[in-house]
């Protein structure tokens, strides 16, 4: 693939041109698509769909999955906090988080629906909310995740209850009279199908424990492939055999289990770019390497550095320039004073350089990186070097170029110091 599949050299020019560089670029189309996908999942008596809010929680990403019809995932109380700012309301969303602050119960009273992902938490909300209704995450002993950084489940995992507590769950529950509404699974990011069938088939055996539970949350992990050699899981082929165990479920027990889903990359992932500029093209002699310098990097991006993360690179040359024949192999970096602010990493090894073969670069031509809808605007080494937060843009349906969050100012970087 020599082109971006949704930011085509003219777009990328006109994009620039009104918006600067770096520049976050989503697609409405592709998010229109992606939550269509999602909202297919198999299931036999209902489906939720929850957009995990911390892959991309920009207001107006979180607004169109709104009126899409998607409820939303939030991993803290200031991801509860910002979607309900959004104007997403409280009832839509889902709070799982590692940290549950002092004042969680004025928050939940508004409808804001809560997994225990502790037994300290679930024992907290019980004395918060006595006799009510409540989620529990359960740790099913078994976890997959694209790296090791990003695998939630199983025993060196801190996320959610370790299965084999479930008596102690059972106690708590009856101390508070709670009732286990929902039982929560999310084994990790990029999981391995497979593993992510058998961990959602192990949640079926929790909810044989616990007669009251009405709904079945599996979390998100499903995989998307930004580079080629990675493969997007098929959500029909991945749900199937999880929706037929649940039908049978039913015909033993007469338990009809509504499904949630809580995908965050699938989502948005291939659905964002960064649009950068190429700011300086530099050489280390001829037994050396060619570098493209970027005018982003690990300040909008920080895959590539903390998981050797692989993203698509596309050369876009300035208009008025010709594209040339010939490619080079060249590495690409970023913009900050540390060797590790690199973007063609090796796969899986963040301090290993690869070459990417690119159309040959000069300064002033456009880099697009791809696959940078999910964990990119939302978790960069901001500020770092005082680079300002990036900008961030949609390109709608109808052509429309829209700013959705504007680039941060040297003011901003600094207004909470105190000289
Ligand atoms: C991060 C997270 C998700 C989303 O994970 P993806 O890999 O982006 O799909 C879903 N649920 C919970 C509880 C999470 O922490």
């Amino acid at each position: 693939m020599t082109q971006h599949p949704f930011l085509s050299a003219e777009k990328a020019a006109a994009l620039a041109e009104r918006f600067g560089t770096p520049l976050y670029v989503y697609d409405e189309k592709t998010l229109r698509a992606n939550a269509a996908a999602c909202l297919a999942f198999p299931n036999a008596f209902g489906l939720t769909v929850r957009f995990a809010i911390k892959a991309c929680p920009n207001a107006a990403v979180l607004r169109l999955f709104l009126s899409l019809g998607l409820h939303f995932d939030a991993s803290s109380v200031y991801e509860v906090r910002r979607a309900m700012l959004a104007g997403v309301p409280a009832e839509k969303i889902s709070l799982s988080t590692q940290e549950l602050p002092e004042d969680f119960a004025e928050l939940l009273r508004g409808g804001v629906k809560f997994n225990a992902c502790s037994l300290d938490q679930l024992e907290r909300f019980g004395r918060a909310f006595p006799g009510a209704r409540v989620g529990v995450r359960f740790n099913p002993g078994m976890g997959s995740g694209g790296t090791g950084k990003t695998n939630v489940g199983g025993p060196d995992s801190s996320f959610g209850i370790w299965h084999e507590y479930a008596g102690t769950v059972k106690e708590i529950l009856e101390k508070h009279g709670l009732e286990l509404e929902r039982i929560h699974t999310h084994i990790g990011s990029g999981s391995d199908p497979a593993v992510w069938q058998k961990a959602a088939l192990r949640s079926l055996g929790m909810v044989r424990l616990f007669p009251t539970a009405r709904t079945l949350d599996f979390g998100g992990g499903y995989k998307v492939a930004r580079v080629d050699g990675e493969k997007t899981t098929d959500l029909q082929d991945c749900g199937a055999p999880v929706r037929d165990a649940i039908a049978q479920l039913a015909e033993e027990t007469g338990r009809r289990l509504h499904f949630e889903i809580e995908p965050g990359t699938y989502l948005v992932a291939n659905a964002g770019a960064i649009l950068a500029r190429v700011q300086d093209v530099v050489d280390t002699g001829a037994s050396g390497r060619k570098f493209i310098k970027l005018d982003s990097g690990m300040t909008d991006i920080l895959r590539p550095s903390l998981y050797g993360a692989q993203h698509p690179i596309f050369l876009a040359k300035k208009p008025g320039r010709a594209v040339p024949a010939e490619t080079e192999n060249y590495v690409v970096v970023g913009h900050c004073c540390e060797s590790g602010d690199l973007v063609s990493c090796a796969p899986g090894e963040p301090e290993t350089l690869a070459e990417r073969a690119l159309p040959r670069a000069e300064i002033g031509d456009f880099c697009i990186v791809g696959g940078a809808g999910a964990y990119c605007a939302a978790m960069s080494a901001k500020n770092y070097n005082s680079f300002p937060e990036s900008a961030e843009a949609m390109l709608c349906e109808n052509g429309e170029m829209r700013l959705i969050r504007r680039r941060q100012t040297l003011e901003q970087i600094v207004q909470n110091e105190i000289a």
